[in-house]
């Protein structure tokens, strides 16, 4: 049998320093620790230490030139956290907030979230402590080139599949990609997320928060509630952002916010034209990392460091990084009215924020279903790489909403309570779990 606290406490011990690889842990642990104690070949597996213990973790020294001449010193890392299911697949995060604990957090999640995608991809993080904001093309190349140089040698299509993350566009990927040819004189997919010449899948840049609004979309509709005339917040202004809000448009929602580290831009006519999506992805080309001239451009308000949080919406989209959301955040929109929060970046809410959220019955659907709509894309670009050919948009986009139903679907089945209230944390660790803790007793150790 297996205690919650006894267990966390030597996790913790474990693990030291590693704030946001506990807090992932004890939110899937806690949801998991009644089947597993229940399933007595999970026991004699010692299933839980196992799955919370990486397979690999590889650390490396990156040194590039700046622009000036200088010699510039990063850390890299590939955590390798489980490939029971598939070949290790995961995104590479540059941002200066990474640290070892981060990326095992994300590593971590990204091993449910790939299983609740239904196709076979272990889980697997990435990245550096380098930051973007700033750099020239230049220096962004040479600091490409010699991470490549390193993480070459433990990846492959077969083996771990990087993709992108926060500060890893397509034109990072070209340039690891490219180095990753230059070495190996290959042309395989062993990175996705590729360019739309060279091997990339349509749809793979829409598709995190494409499949995000779908999930929406299918919450919704559990509720016999519409999309139609929702008012939605979103944080961030990147990839995930920008899908986002085309997609809620499409479904007759409207977004009213994005975010940056600056503070956000609230737009009350809506987000929902070609030339303001098009904006969104000039202001994150330009690498200044702010969102203030949106305000300027389209005449909408600019709350100087602040959070969305504040602004009376339906639904809330976290689209930005890990933690945005806390307890305080949670309140006001609770006040504020909001029935659905969807986070769209992993571990976007804190663990106060969440028990928040479902102590009062707001429907809020975890990261690791919410966003699995990107990796899933990946996925699909893995596959077309396997075949050497191209599907359309409309397959693609077919392919990635019969996804997020099935994941939704599956989080019905093991979250819904006694009353009614879908937990969709608990359904999606458990659901995520079970394929993966049963093909791990099924390859033995
Ligand atoms: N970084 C994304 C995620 O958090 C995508 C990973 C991928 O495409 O491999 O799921």
């Amino acid at each position: 049998m297996y205690h919650y606290d006894s267990f966390m406490a030597e996790l913790e011990q474990k693990n030291p320093a590693q704030p946001e690889f506990i807090q992932a842990a004890k939110e899937v642990v806690e949801s998991i620790i009644d089947v597993v104690n229940e399933n007595p070949a999970y026991l004699n597996a010692k299933i839980l230490e196992r799955i919370t213990e990486p397979d690999r973790v590889i650390t490396f020294k990156v040194e590039w030139e700046d622009d000036n001449g200088d010699v510039q010193v990063n850390r890299g890392y590939r955590i390798q956290f489980n490939n029971a299911i598939g070949p290790y697949k995961g995104g590479l995060r540059f941002h200066p907030s990474v640290t070892l604990g981060t990326l095992k957090f994300l590593g971590f999640e990204q091993t449910f979230k790939n299983s609740l995608t239904t196709l076979p991809m272990g889980g697997a993080k990435g990245g550096s402590d380098f930051n973007t904001k700033g750099k020239s093309d230049n220096e962004i190349m040479r600091f490409c080139r010699s991470f490549m140089t390193e993480l070459y040698r433990y990846i492959g299509p077969s083996t771990d599949v990087p993709a992108g993350d926060i500060g890893v566009g397509a034109r990072e990927i070209g340039y690891l990609y490219g180095q990753y040819k230059r070495m190996m004189i290959e042309n395989t997919g062993v990175l996705t997320g590729k360019g739309q010449n060279w091997g990339g899948s349509l749809i793979r840049p829409e598709a995190t928060g494409f499949g995000a609004m779908y999930f929406a979309h299918e919450m919704v509709e559990a509720q016999q509630d519409t999309m139609k005339g929702k008012t939605i917040s979103v944080s961030g202004f990147g990839n995930v952002a920008w899908g986002a809000v085309m997609k809620a448009s499409e479904l007759g929602a409207k977004v009213v916010t994005i975010s940056g580290p600056d503070g956000y831009i609230h737009d009350p006519e809506g987000i929902d034209t070609q030339e303001k999506w098009d904006y969104m992805l000039e202001l994150r080309a330009s690498n200044n990392d702010v969102v203030e001239p949106y305000a300027k451009r389209f005449g909408a308000k600019f709350v100087k460091g602040r959070k969305p949080w504040e602004v009376p919406v339906d639904m809330a989209f976290p689209c930005a990084i890990q933690n945005e959301l806390d307890l305080q955040d949670a309140e006001l929109l609770i006040s504020n009215g909001v029935s659905y929060v969807v986070e769209t970046s992993n571990m976007g809410c804190t663990t106060e924020a969440v028990q928040k959220f479902q102590a009062q019955k707001i429907l809020f659907a975890p990261g690791k279903a919410a966003n699995a709509g990107g990796v899933a894309v990946s996925g699909l670009e893995m596959s077309q790489n396997s075949m050497k050919l191209r599907w359309s948009k409309e397959e693609v986009d077919g392919r990635l909403h019969e996804i997020m139903q099935n994941i939704h679907a599956s989080c019905i089945t093991e979250g819904t309570m006694p009353d009614g209230y879908v937990d969709y944390v608990r359904g999606a660790n458990i659901a995520g779990f079970k394929k993966v803790a049963d093909t791990m007793l099924q390859l033995g150790y």
